[in-house]
This record gives structure tokens, sequence and C-alpha cells, in this order.
């Protein structure tokens, strides 16, 4: 019989539920799968996150089998092209099918490839919208039109209204508020977070090990290390760590949400977004669990709001802006930056900056890094170091298992990176060492100081962040959010900003 439909998934799209199989049809239908180098090539991936995809993309093909589908899939070690479209045209020409459907891919530059490669092979391809959201893009698109400004909290607020979670029953927010970022600001103090749950860890079974061990030969040059790879890479493993997520530290999620402690990489973080982001967790699931133990008595408001505001507040709100803009904003600089790569240590770890050190032995280790050491250590430095975005970004999908173009992007080159103009963030995240010290034990063990602004031992953070501040003057100095950063660069001598600016272009052109 010929094959009617060939389901293409893609390695972020591993949800047995999705809309693509409602009407799949086993006699008829077969499932498509591949992994290709040039997704893990183009910029050198982290052996974690290429294990990590490769191992999970193994196991959904093993239960797609199991459930009796037909799956036609292209282990790495076949050498059958190097790019998705070229394997997939192979067996386009092969296999003949009536039509070819994949769930709305997560990447512009994917799906436009998919359309140009079932247009060249004469099959005509559907796209089928993707149900793991809560807000489809038109909606976004709808709820953005006609304003001026994008406002995570507004649009939290109407989605978080629409979907009905956590209102009273007058509709209004739990609580009495609909945010509780004020309780949600805590630092540990200087005695540290003290006893913390431990990280949950999935042992690799026999498919991940044989993942691991082809990775470790084919990518050996490639950055990172997979001896600490403990992620879950199947259904029932992702729904283990969220149990275990809501059970243990979901609890202080909120207070803590924006603390860092070097010696510890997860704190009270879920961890979840690699999950989340392959489709392994359904974001209403973990919605779900979370305001259960809300109710049960379980978690505090504080935490579990703050939570809610993650994952129905911001990731739903950055696809929206990255489904609306694209495909011109990622071609966005803002802050005219030049063709300025990241530096050396986000490759190898190896720098005197205790801060940086540690948030890169995270990201070495387990293809991971919390939020607060994303923006306000990685992303910080590179913006202030003059870093062009679109390269911030390509480093960054390159070494994180959770990076999908249309959750990095408006992350890396909006929030941290500004480089889109105040799409995502009203002001660039920009800040000196002391707040680095405020929120971590960083500075304590460094041998900079981060109330020095000039000299050897001052903190290439608090030297750039002047010089930043000093060189798109002209572009704040209206922006009513910077006006009191603004003000202390204008207190500043005119003999320190000459030493500052001296001490800035050393650490550009060779940082530290
Ligand atoms: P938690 O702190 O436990 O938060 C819970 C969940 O909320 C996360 O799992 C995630 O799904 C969601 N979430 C929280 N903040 C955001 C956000 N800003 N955007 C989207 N979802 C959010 N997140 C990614 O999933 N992929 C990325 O490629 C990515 N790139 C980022 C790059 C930079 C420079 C920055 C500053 C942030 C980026 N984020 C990204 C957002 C956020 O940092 C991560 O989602 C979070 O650190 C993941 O760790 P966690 O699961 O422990 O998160």
């Amino acid at each position: 019989m010929p094959m009617r439909r060939l389901c293409l998934v893609l390695g972020d799209q591993l949800d047995a539920s999705a809309a693509l199989f409602d009407d799949f049809d086993p006699n008829q239908d077969a499932v498509w799968m591949a992994e290709v180098e040039n997704e893990v090539e183009h910029v050198p991936c982290h052996k974690l996150r290429i294990a990590f995809f490769f191992s999970a993309m193994r196991h959904f093909r093993d239960e797609q089998r199991e459930a009796g589908r037909e799956v036609h899939y292209h282990e790495i070690e076949q050498e059958r092209g190097r790019t998705f479209a070229e394997v997939l045209a192979k067996d386009l020409k092969e296999l003949q099918p009536e039509e070819l459907a994949v769930t709305e891919p997560g990447d512009w530059r994917v799906r436009e490839e998919l359309r140009q490669t079932a247009e060249r092979a004469g099959v005509p391809l559907t796209i089928v919208p993707d149900r793991h959201f809560y807000c489809s893009v038109e909606d976004f698109r709808e709820w953005a039109s006609g304003r001026r400004s994008l406002v995570l909290e507004t649009f939290y607020r109407w989605l978080r209204g629409r979907e009905g979670v956590m209102l009273d029953e007058r509709g209004e927010p739990a609580g009495g508020q609909w945010n509780f970022d004020e309780d949600n600001r805590e630092s540990f103090g200087k005695d540290g977070p003290g006893k913390l749950p431990p990280s949950p860890r999935q042992e690799p079974d026999a498919v991940t090990q044989e993942v691991l061990e082809m990775v470790e030969k084919r990518f050996s040059s490639h950055p990172g290390r997979l001896e600490h790879f403990d992620l879950p890479v199947s259904r029932a493993g992702a729904k283990r760590w969220l149990a275990d997520f809501i059970e243990h530290r979901l609890p202080s999620f909120g207070r803590f949400q924006d603390a860092m402690w070097q010696e510890e990489p997860l704190l009270y973080h879920s961890r979840l977004s690699p999950l989340l982001n392959v489709k392994l967790l359904s974001p209403r699931e973990c919605v779900e669990a979370a305001v259960e133990a809300w109710r049960a008595g379980r978690s505090p408001i504080n935490s579990v709001e703050g939570f809610v505001r993650q994952i129905l507040g911001w990731r739903e709100f950055v696809r929206g802006i990255y489904w609306t803009f694209m495909p011109e904003y990622i071609e966005r600089n803002a802050l005219e930056c030049e063709d300025v790569d990241v530096p050396q240590s986000y490759w190898d770890g190896e720098t005197e900056m205790e801060c940086v050190r540690r948030a890169m032995r995270n990201v070495l280790d387990n293809a991971y890094a919390h939020h607060i050491q994303r923006l306000m250590v990685l992303g910080l430095y590179a913006q202030l170091l003059g870093v062009h975005p679109r390269k911030f970004h390509d480093w960054h999908m390159a070494m994180y298992a959770d990076a999908i173009d249309w959750v990095s992007l408006p992350n890396t080159l909006g929030m941290s990176q500004y480089g889109d103009g105040g799409v995502v963030g009203t002001k660039p995240y920009c800040a000196s060492g002391a707040y680095i010290s405020r929120m971590s034990d960083a500075c304590k063990s460094c041998r900079f100081d981060p109330k020095d602004a000039t000299g050897d031992r001052a903190c290439p953070i608090t030297t750039l962040y002047w010089d930043f501040l000093d060189r798109h003057r002209e572009r704040f100095v209206h922006n009513r959010r910077m006006g009191f950063q603004i003000k202390n660069l204008e207190r500043k001598k005119a003999a320190d900003m000459r030493a500052i600016r001296e001490r800035a272009a050393k650490l550009k052109a060779e940082p530290v």
C-alpha cells in the first residue's frame, strides 16, 4: 500500500500526544526522524547537549516502535547526509509519501528548510499546530496588535486570566495580587543556603550509554563534559523529575529565585527547561502540579506564583515575540556592536573571574546554568565586552541543553544583550560587580574587587559597567528606568573616567 503520510518528528518534538498523531494510521502512515551532523556542528555543540537530544530521540523512536508504528530513523553513524534537508530529500524520493506532515517547528530556519525540501521533492507539506503551548502564535499576535510596547506583566495577566490559573471565585488573582516578586529577591546571606535538597539524578540506561560513548568518540573536540550526564531522556523519567522538584525545591523556589551560590549549581531551580523544550513535559502539567502543591498547603503562594509566571508568562511570551518578529529579529543589533565574539573562557571556563569561572563550570559540566548566572554573569559580561548579540546567541545555542531557537533568541539577543532595542525588556540588564557581590559569594574568593573600577584589582565587570554607560550615555539618557545609573555616571570625575576607558579598552582587547 502506498504511504499516506510521513510524520516528521524533530528533536524538540518528542510528544506522543501531539496533534500530529491524532489520526495516525499505522497501516498507512510512518514516523520519520534523523540525527544530523550539521545541527550539532555549525557551531560546535556541547557534548552533553548532543547526547541529551540523540538519546531522547532514540528513546522516543523505541517507544513509537513499541506502540506498533513504523519509524524511519537515521542514526548519525549512518552518514546519509550532512544536513537535515539532504537526508530528508533522499527518503522522500524513496518512500514517496502522499503527504509530509510536521508539528510547527521551533526554529524559523528549519521551517523554511522543510518547506523548500518538500517543494523540491514535490510532496505536499502540512504544518500541524503545536498544542504544547498555552498560547498559539495567532493568539499572541492578536494580543500584541495595536500595543505600543509588549509588556510581560500585561501578557501574563491576560493569559493567566484566560486560562483560569490561580484565580479566586471572583476571577481575581489568588492571594489578592498577580505578582509576588517583592518576596522573591532574597540572597542567602553570608552563611549560604545551608543544606539543599539533593539534585535528582537519572542513571544512564543502555541506550544512553551507547550514545554517550558515540558522542565522546565522534565529537571529542567539542566543548563540555559528559561525566555529569544525569538528565532524564524519556517521558517516565521526566515525570519523576517534575515530581521531585515539586516536592523538594518548589517550596523555596520563589524566595531564592534571584540568588547565586558558587558551589551550588541548581539551588531551588527546577532544571525542567530541557525536558519542557523537547516536549517530554507539557507546561500545563508543570503548572498544574505546582498549583496543586499550593492548594494542598505544601508550597507557599510566592513560590508557586513565581514558577507559574516563568512558565505561563515568560516562556509563552518569548515564543510569541520570536514568531511575531522573525525573521528580521535575528538581524537586530540595537547597540551597534562590532563583530566581537564571546571570550575564550566561554568555551573552556579558564578565567580569573570567579563568577564567570563558576558559571562556566556549571555550563561545561551540565550544559546548564540557572537564570541569574545566564543573565547577570555570562550575559552581563558579554554585553559589557561588546560581544555581538548574534554571536552570543550562537554560543548559547551550542552550550545549553535547553536551547531551541524560539526560546534562546529572545532571551539572548533580546533580554540579555538588548540587541532588539527594547522589545523584550525596556532597558539593558547592566550592573556592576556590586550586584554580583550582593547576590552571591563569588567575590569573596575572587582576586578582583567589585568596588574598584580602576587599578589592577578592579573587577572587570565594574570597569566595563561604567564604560558601557559612558559609551551608550546618549542612547539611555532619556530612558526613565536608567536615570539613576546615568546620574551616577555623571558624578564620576573626568580623570576617573579616563582611567576607566583606558582599562576597559585593555579588557576588551584581552578579556581576563
Ligand atoms: P527555573 O528557574 O526552574 O524556571 C522554571 C521554568 O520557567 C524553566 O524551566 C523555563 O521553562 C521557564 N522559564 C523561566 N524563565 C524563562 C525565560 N526567560 N524564557 C523562557 N522560559 C523561561 N530558557 C530556555 O528554556 N532555553 C534557552 O535557550 C534559554 N536561554 C536563555 C538565555 C539567557 C541569556 C537567559 C538570561 C535566559 C535564557 N533562558 C532560556 C531562560 C531561563 O534562564 C531558563 O529557562 C532557565 O534558567 C532554565 O532553568 P530551570 O529549568 O532550572 O528554570
